[in-house]
């Protein structure tokens, strides 16, 4: 019988802690949608304790979520344990993790306390969290640069203590896979108790290991993986979801295990968090980066058209990435376009169905073919991203740009029902249009990253404008897209001003947590 690999997806509090990707509670909760139709076993939702923001959004996510457990971080202090609990306590499956270093370099340099002070201290959080739930979770920061018996005594305390999870960290990204799975194993082998608990790991991706190194330690006895979508988080990432679960997915011949996640979410998701995060995913990445199932050479195009199986080591549609027999053009009328939606997993109210029927219909006018990935691109920022009311609004745009004159923009917005125009020259087209709507939207706040790609191959390809504002402590991303770069630019702007007039307070961070 294959035995299960708990999923702990960590994408809201280590894939936040990746540099310039925070995100607000409503963010939280769209992320962590989906992570409930993957079916992840555990969110970690965030670190209650470290701000208010956080904490706001890991009680949103353990209200609203039902079908996953819900986790929120704590240091190993009082304080930290019964803010996690007050986050979590509404979930359906609470579970409190909480954590110390074990390591000799940070018991020195970090903390400046001995073996048994960290010993004692694990101890008593673990019965603190114990005293709130029977599910607690436990992590040696560092494990794998500490003395491993000293790891091995304090899971075995802890485990006497109410530790049901186990976590061993490779917080610096530091092991190699033999290595890493051997002390995995030297655990199971040297933890008297060790069956009333699961060991998990949570391994980072500074040698490019991470996955690796999760596998390696699945095979020697660890039952939970850390993982974040797309590996984001700290530094270099974590290990990644997609691949950890398409790797025992697709290589069931050597793994006898099986994880619960329904796969078919995987590219929805890895685009979700990529787009809210601002973190944009590496074209070779693996399962879902663009051209993770790109064919380039003739030869392995012709044998995959006649024999999938032949280049191809698991399907797109397996993962997500629905390709639709119906082709759309700009005489398609409404019920082929919503056929078409659904074909693609995209199930839309009437509202919404109009809103993108809308755009595709003015897209269909201006460009010869519109493509899948257009549409998504389309979905995503009519209803994903419009989740916002429209403070500030388009209505028209108007540049001059070329090589003899200075560029000029020309806007006319609607801010709050109010109509205002203003003209404004600028270094460039899209300069000039910031300038104007700044002006008109009397906006204060700074353009922390600004980056253009494009949805397909061509210069008819649409523009996706991906960019990140900050507003005194808060910071959004704003998406925009169309087939000319400019108007793309000012959509993803003016999406931008309405999330920050409409997110939730973050409130400022505490200072960043200390990582695992
Ligand atoms: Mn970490």
């Amino acid at each position: 019988m294959p035995e299960k690999i708990y999923i702990f997806d960590t994408t809201l509090r280590d894939g936040e802690q990746t540099p310039g990707a925070s995100l607000n509670v409503d963010e939280k909760l769209q992320i962590a949608r989906n992570l409930e139709l993957l079916n992840v076993d555990v969110i970690e939702a965030g670190f209650p304790f470290s701000s208010r923001g956080d904490f706001e959004a890991v009680k949103a996510v353990a209200r609203e979520i039902r079908g996953c457990q819900v986790a929120g971080l704590a240091r190993a202090f009082e304080k930290d344990i019964d803010a996690a609990w007050e986050a979590i306590k509404e979930a359906t499956q609470p579970r409190i993790h909480t954590f110390i270093s074990t390591s000799d370099i940070h018991l020195k340099y970090q903390m400046k306390k001995t073996r048994e002070e960290v010993l004692e201290m694990a101890v008593a959080a673990v019965k603190h969290a114990a005293r709130y739930t029977a599910n607690v979770e436990f992590s040696a920061m560092d494990a794998s640069r500490s003395d491993l018996d000293y790891v091995a005594k304090v899971f075995t305390a802890v485990i006497d203590a109410g530790a049901k999870t186990l976590n061993f960290p490779d917080t610096v990204g530091y092991g190699i896979p033999e290595e890493f799975g051997a002390k995995i194993k030297y655990l199971v082998e040297h933890i008297p108790n060790i069956h009333q608990a699961i060991i998990s790991v949570h391994c980072h991706n500074d040698l490019g290991l991470a996955v690796a190194n999760t596998l390696a330690a699945i095979a020697n006895g660890a039952r939970q993986v850390e993982v974040t979508i797309n590996g984001i988080g700290e530094r270099a990432g974590n290990a990644s979801m997609e691949e950890v679960v398409m790797a025992l997915a697709t290589r069931k011949d050597l793994f006898d295990y099986y994880t619960d996640i329904v796969t078919q979410y995987i590219f929805p998701t890895s685009r979700l968090v990529s787009k809210l995060t601002g973190v944009v995913v590496q074209p070779n990445k693996a399962i879902v980066g663009a051209n993770a199932f790109a064919h380039e050479s003739g030869i392995h195009q012709d044998a995959v058209l006649k024999e999938a199986s032949t280049f191809e080591i698991m399907t797109p549609t397996a993962v997500g990435i629905k390709k639709s027999s119906l082709p759309l053009g700009k005489l398609s009328g409404r019920h082929a376009f919503k056929k078409k939606l659904q074909e693609m997993g995209y199930y839309l109210g009437d509202e919404e169905l109009n809103r993108v029927f809308f755009r595709f219909k003015d897209l269909a006018d201006r460009k010869k073919t519109v493509f899948d990935e257009d549409l998504v691109s389309l979905v995503e920022t009519e209803v994903i991203y419009k989740s916002v009311p429209e403070h500030f609004k388009l209505l028209d745009l108007v540049v001059l740009t070329g090589t003899m004159v200075k560029p000029n923009a020309t806007v006319k917005m609607e801010v709050g029902g109010e109509i205002k125009s203003i003209s404004v020259f600028g270094d460039g087209p899209i300069d000039a249009t910031y300038k104007a709507i700044t002006h008109l939207a009397q906006s204060k706040c700074k353009l922390l990253k600004f980056a253009v790609s494009s949805i397909t191959g061509g210069t008819e390809a649409m523009g996706e404008v991906s960019v990140r504002l900050e507003d005194e402590s808060q910071i959004v991303t704003g998406q925009g897209v169309d087939p000319d770069v400019v108007t793309a630019s000012a959509r993803a702007y003016i999406n931008g001003l309405n999330r920050l007039k409409f997110s939730k307070e973050m409130g400022p961070k505490l200072g960043k947590p200390e990582e695992l």
